[in-house]
């Protein structure tokens, strides 16, 4: 017999745009997180048009080695993704860094106390095996879900930052 698992579905939802020019396996690494986020709320992730002013972004380019992955959300009520997909250098730990950061612009923070889900901070990363995640495509599951914040929640945070 085949067993079903049902999740909640957030009710947070938002559209992306993504900030090229990227190299194609970024492309097909965040289009496949999208797809996973998709089974849990609607978001979506388009190219940005060349004026990105009221958008939602995503910035794969930012050089920030302390915080290789950031999602802010801004006083204009706009949130932005910025990854630095230069200094994280494993595509693997590229993905779980998307994933956990687009976690961010549904509402998600970092669980307490930490789980394993892909937005317990804790498990980022291993210094042992040098990756953040022991399985980066098993991670959204139910420990993922409690973390989730109302969006009245998210207003009160307008202006602050999650790594
Ligand atoms: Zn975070």
């Amino acid at each position: 017999m085949k067993m079903f698992f049902l999740f909640p579905i957030l009710a947070h939802s938002i559209s992306l745009c993504l900030i090229g020019p990227n190299p194609p396996i970024l492309y097909s690494l965040i289009q496949t997180a999208v797809y996973n986020w998709q089974l849990y709320a609607p978001i979506s992730v388009q190219d940005c048009p060349l004026n990105t002013e009221g958008l939602n972004t995503i910035n794969l380019n930012v050089r920030n080695p302390q915080h290789p992955g950031l999602t802010r959300f801004r006083s204009d009520g706009t949130t932005h993704i910025e990854i630095d997909s230069h200094s994280i250098g494993f595509l693997g730990n590229i993905y779980n860094v998307m994933l956990h950061e687009l976690g961010h612009t549904l509402g998600l923070k970092h669980p307490q106390p930490p789980n394993d889900s892909i937005m317990s901070y804790q498990l980022q990363y291993n210094v042992l095996t040098n990756e953040y995640y022991p399985d980066p495509y098993h991670v959204i599951h139910p420990y993922t879900i409690p973390a989730f914040q109302s969006n009245s929640s998210l207003n009160a945070e307008l202006g602050l930052s999650f790594g």
